[in-house]
């Protein structure tokens, strides 16, 4: 790519959203590109993808009747951007200046890209549990990827923090590869959605600890060897022995980049103008998790990123380009 080209559509992001966004902007000639992302010191579990990358098999994507796993129906989105002419650099922007047009964007291998219209699909990232243990056990016992660790956990006790989607999805994924699984909730009722709890609440080899709390993860120079646990009713505390911990408690906005630039709601998801992808930023749009704190999934981030291609195509026409 010439750097002194000024592209008509960078995407920053490369999940559901920002693939669905590649795929129309190339069918409408804009020659789009696309910085997938990838790991950083920061997120060194981040994958270009997005979070589908590290999901088991997705049931709910319609035109899949018999489900597809995450990565490759990820695969499928990304060869179809490709198909139109989308170029695809797996790298991560690190700095934006929207200050003027063309907008001007750094990659961190020091590329420098100008483009009339930009498009944001930086999607979400999973919390953590900020408790005393938890980073020194990280990768020798607490994940938040039940699919890229659940295998080291052969015949081992785990436990599974959340009470939501993502929890019952990595508690029953894990149930088929390990001995037990004991998902940790704060609450005395779940979040998910009633067939996911169905499956977690009839699984014989799951069982849950309500109201309660991981307080410390403990271990060994070998490995995490079990968590203290808390019951938030009672205040009493009890040591579980097991041998891994994933921590499915939702996600943050990766929306680092654009500190004190866009605006953000609350919880620092991208505002965008209702109804449309439009940010406070004329020529930049978002989609995808990044502005969307409610209905976070795959087909609604595909959605929104349609959305943003044919937003950004009205743009340049308007602007006569
Ligand atoms: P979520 O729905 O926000 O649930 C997060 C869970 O973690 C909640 O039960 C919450 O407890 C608990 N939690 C939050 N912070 C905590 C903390 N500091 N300590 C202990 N527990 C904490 O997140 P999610 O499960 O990742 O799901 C996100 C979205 O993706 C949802 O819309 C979900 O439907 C969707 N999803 C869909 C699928 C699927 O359909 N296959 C799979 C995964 C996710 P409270 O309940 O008390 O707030």
């Amino acid at each position: 790519m010439s750097q002194d080209k000024i592209q008509k559509v960078t995407i920053i992001g490369s999940g559901p959203a920002g693939y669905t966004a590649a795929i129309y902007a190339a069918r409408a000639n804009l020659e789009p590109v696309v910085f997938a992302g990838g790991p950083t010191l920061e997120h060194p579990q981040r994958v270009p993808g997005g979070q589908l990358m590290v999901t088991t098999d997705v049931e709910n994507y319609p035109g899949f009747p018999e489900a597809i796993t995450g990565p490759e129906l990820m695969e499928r989105f990304q060869k179809q951007a490709e198909r139109f002419g989308t170029a695809l650099h797996m790298e991560n922007i690190t700095k934006v200046d929207f200050s003027q047009r063309p907008f001007l964007l750094e990659s961190e291998s020091g590329m420098q890209v100008r483009s009339e219209t930009v498009i944001i699909s930086t999607g979400a990232t999973a919390k953590w549990l900020n408790v005393k243990g938890e980073d020194t056990y990280k990768n020798r016992g607490v994940s938040a990827c039940a699919t890229c660790d659940g295998a080291f956990y052969k015949k081992q006790d785990v436990l599974v923090v959340g009470g939501g989607d993502t929890a019952m999805e990595e508690a029953t994924y894990l149930a088929k590869i390990v001995n037990h699984v004991t998902i940790i909730h704060r609450r005395d009722s779940l979040r998910a959605s009633k067939v996911m709890q169905e499956r977690a609440l009839n699984n014989p080899k799951i069982s849950f600890l309500w109201n309660s709390a991981v307080e410390e993860v403990v271990g060994n120079p070998k490995g995490m060897t079990g968590a203290v646990v808390r019951n938030l009713k009672t205040n009493d505390s009890q040591l579980v022995t097991a041998t891994g911990l994933f921590v499915a408690i939702g996600h943050t906005p990766n929306t680092e980049l654009f500190q004190g630039i866009l605006e953000t709601h609350q919880g620092g998801y991208l505002k965008t103008v209702p109804g449309s992808t439009r940010t406070n930023i004329p020529g930049v749009f978002a989609c995808g998790d990044v502005q969307d704190s409610y209905y976070r999934q795959a087909i609604t981030a595909a959605g929104t990123g349609c959305m943003a291609a044919i937003d950004a195509e009205r743009w340049l026409i308007e602007h006569g380009e």
